[in-house]
Parts: structure tokens; sequence; C-alpha cells
């Protein structure tokens, strides 16, 4: 491994089912070109003799089915070609999806189940090339003209939106390995957290708001409903974790489980689903080309996620400094505190925390560095089932004259005026 501080053009030739896994520095940008043949990133294909820039710190393969002979300009962290990959496996898996999601679309039947395309659901570890296989499977099916909807319920790292969100969008063009997924009218829950440990139970309600509200938009369009869904998961697959992921399959009615690289995890949901014989559970190879993530990593990575969406990715959008009021703005917190006064309960019940309870938030110094959500809601009491227009981060508060300072992604006002604050911090470097 390791070809680090070379910075020539280099030629790399690639047989048949192998791929190039490159690790781009953590300084500069990687350009690559596909020189002849085919390849693709994580299912999206390469553009013939066009220089790709790919990003300082990106961990992708560039896989080729039947060879490719690819360009390189500038230093990597690592880059070696490998021919063992489970490719084939993740494909023929694309294969059966397309085969019932052609099923879905010819079925005249009233039964809303055979008009239903695959609701493919992907669970595994941590570093188990979760959100890869999801995008390969979503690019594949863009590519053959159908428009899947992503569900992305890792509220850990977040490929739709920014961490500690759950959201959904649908996938029309095979996914920019670069770009990422287009931002244009994701359905966004702003869970505030980004371990579901802080509020499982809002967790849970905020994936019910989420496939309720996907539930009705399948309904009324045939196309979206024969296409399916790919929904990925968080690595966190041990007790709630696991309940978590039980509680997913069941809300959003999946009805292919993708397991990858645990053995133990499929036995566990293959025993826990046999009486649903509708739901298959696979159990999938992980890729020896996933990259694993400390915590550290991680940390970085959302930090980095956060200020693609004020900056972009290319640093191409210029977020707004804006000032207001504390009286302009409401701000609340979902869960914590007791739920009633230990005075008004029967002798000897202790106070509970509701975990969805709504807590007004007095605006003070604590706030500072926080992202908040802003919501679409009209009334607080909607805030818990609406979904999310953007984020804001908070960067100055001035007691004194009663102002706040804040980042948003454009001048002008606010798409709502309730705002939701979690625990989820951005330090703008
Ligand atoms: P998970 O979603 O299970 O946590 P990811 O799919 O995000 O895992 O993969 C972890 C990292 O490994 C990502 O940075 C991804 O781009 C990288 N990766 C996945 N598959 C490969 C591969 N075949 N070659 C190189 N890097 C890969």
């Amino acid at each position: 491994a390791g070809s680090a501080s070379t910075s020539s053009i280099r030629q790399v030739k690639l047989d048949r089912e192998s791929e190039l896994r490159i690790e781009v520095g953590s300084d500069s940008p990687l350009r690559l070109r596909l020189l002849s043949g085919n390849a693709e990133i994580f299912g999206t294909e390469l553009p013939p003799e066009i220089w790709l820039t790919l990003p300082p710190r990106l961990k992708i393969a560039v896989f080729t089915w039947y060879g490719a002979t690819l360009e390189m300009d500038g230093a990597t962290e690592t880059d070696y070609t490998a021919d063992e990959t489970p490719m084939i496996g993740y494909v023929n898996v694309h294969a059966i999806l397309e085969g019932r999601r052609s099923r879905a679309r010819a079925s005249s039947s009233d039964d809303p189940g055979s008009t239903q395309g695959p609701r493919v659901i992907v669970v595994g570890p941590t570093d188990s090339g979760k959100s890869t296989l999801s995008r390969m499977l979503l690019s594949w099916a863009a590519k053959q003209g159908w428009k899947p909807t992503f569900v992305d319920l890792d509220i850990g790292q977040g490929s739709i939106t920014i961490p500690g969100c759950i959201a959904a969008t649908p996938i029309e063009l095979p996914i920019d390995p670069v770009e990422g997924i287009p931002l244009e009218m994701p359905l966004v829950y702003f869970y505030g957290h980004t371990t579901p440990s802080n509020n499982v139970d809002l967790y849970k309600v905020l994936v019910r708001e989420l496939a309720q509200v996907l539930e009705r938009q399948l309904t009324g369009n045939a196309e979206s409903r024969a296409a399916g869904m790919v929904v990925n998961t968080m690595g966190w697959i041990e007790g709630v974790g696991y309940e978590l992921l039980l509680h997913a399959i069941d809300t959003l009615n999946a009805n292919v489980v993708l397991v990858l690289g645990q053995e133990k995890l499929w036995s566990m949901l293959k025993d826990v689903l046999k009486n649903k014989p509708n739901v298959d559970v696979v159990k999938l190879q992980k890729s020896g080309g996933v990259v694993s993530r400390n915590a550290k990593f991680r940390q970085k990575a959302r930090s980095y996620r956060i200020r693609e969406y004020f900056y972009g990715p290319a640093n191409d959008l210029s977020p707004h400094s804006n000032i207001a009021n504390f009286s302009d703005l409401f701000i609340y917190r979902i869960g914590g505190g007791p739920q009633a006064p230990r005075s008004a309960l029967p002798i000897g019940a202790e106070p509970t925390a509701d975990p969805t309870r709504l807590v007004p938030v007095n605006i003070n110094r604590d706030l500072l560095h926080l992202v908040l959500a802003v919501s679409f809601a009209k009334e607080p009491e909607e805030i818990i089932s609406s979904n999310v227009a953007g984020f804001v981060y908070i960067t100055d508060i001035d007691i004194q004259r009663k102002k706040i300072t804040y980042l948003a992604p454009s001048a002008g006002e606010l798409p709502g005026k309730y705002l939701i604050v979690g625990t989820l911090t951005w330090i703008e470097t």
C-alpha cells in the first residue's frame, strides 16, 4: 500500500471484476479519470476521459465489470487493487430487486401489496459497508430508470442531510461519487443527538412519523411505489440498537433485510422474522475494502458534514450570519425534565421523564455552538410530528442586548419560527 508523495500522473490497469481502492490524502484532492473500458464508483459509472476531483479523505473503490484503464493525478493515502470483492453477490441482489420492481409495476391487482416494490433495509455493524451498499443498490436502480426512495436512519453520519437526523429522499439519478445526494426536497426529521440512547422513544416516534408520510406519498405514486425503498440503518446492533432495528423493519414494512458482515445478527433476525413469510433475510459478505473509522474520525466526519451543509461540498455556498432578538425565536427541546411535579403524583410514585415532552428553552449562552433545526410546525404542539426545513448554527449570544447571532444557509426570514435544539454541536473550523 501507499504511493504517498508521488504527484505525477500514473495509469492503473484493472482486470475484469476487480477494483482500485483509494483513500485520498488528508491535505490535497486526487484527480482521477477513466481512459478506457467501463468502471463505476459505488454503482455510478465514470464518464470516459473526464477528470474527476476527489476531495481529501474520500475513501472509494473504482470497480470494473469487464476491465478498465484509469489515470490518477496526485498523492493518495493508500491505493491498491483488489480482485476479491463481494460485487457479484451485490449485483445478484440488485437483479432480484429489479424483478420485483417490474412485477410490482405490471401488477393490476387491487391488493396494495402486489403493487409495492421491494422495501430493502440494510443492517450490520458499523463499518460493514451499509451506506455503500445502499448507495450501489440505489444507483443501479436509478440507472435503469427507477426512482427508488432512499431512507437514512443513521443519525451518526447522515448521508442525506446533517447528522442527528433521519431523512428520506427519492433518488432519480445515479448518486454522484463526489457531490453525494442532491438535496432538492428531502423529508427530514430532527432527532438532535448522534446516538439513539439519548432518547430512544423519540427516535422511534420520528421513525414512525417518517414512515407514515412515506406511506401516504407512495400510495399516491405508483411509479415510486413500484421502485420501492432502500433503508440504511445505524451500526448499533446490540441491545437497544437491535430493538430499534426490529422497530424499523416493522414500521417501514421492510420485506428484504440485507445483513452485512455478521453471522450472528443474520441468524437472530432470521429467527425472529421466520413467522413473516414475506420478509426475506439475506446474508451478504462484507467488502474487504470497507475502511474502519474510529470514534475520532467519525466525530470529524460529522463536523465536515455540518460544514458541508452551510458551505457546500466544494465551498460553493455562502451562508449568511443573521442577528435576531431573543423575542423573535421560539426554541424547544424534546424530552427530559420530569413529566409532573412530585406533588401532583400519587403517593409513592416517582416522577418520570417524558421522552417526548416539549420543553421551552430560555435563550442563554448554553446555546452557543449548537446546531438547531427549523421546524415546519405552525404550532408548538406540531413540533414533534413535523419535519424540518433546515438548520441554523448559533455563533453568538449577547445577553445584555438580548440578541442572538446565527449562521443560516441564506439571509432573510427563517422558514419557520419554531426551532428545535438537541445536543448536536459544531465548532466551525
Ligand atoms: P457503514 O455504513 O457500514 O458504517 P460505509 O459504507 O460508510 O460503512 O463504509 C465505510 C467507509 O469505507 C466509507 O468511507 C466508504 O466509502 C469506504 N468503503 C466502502 N467500501 C469500500 C471499498 N470497496 N473500497 C474502499 N473503500 C470503501
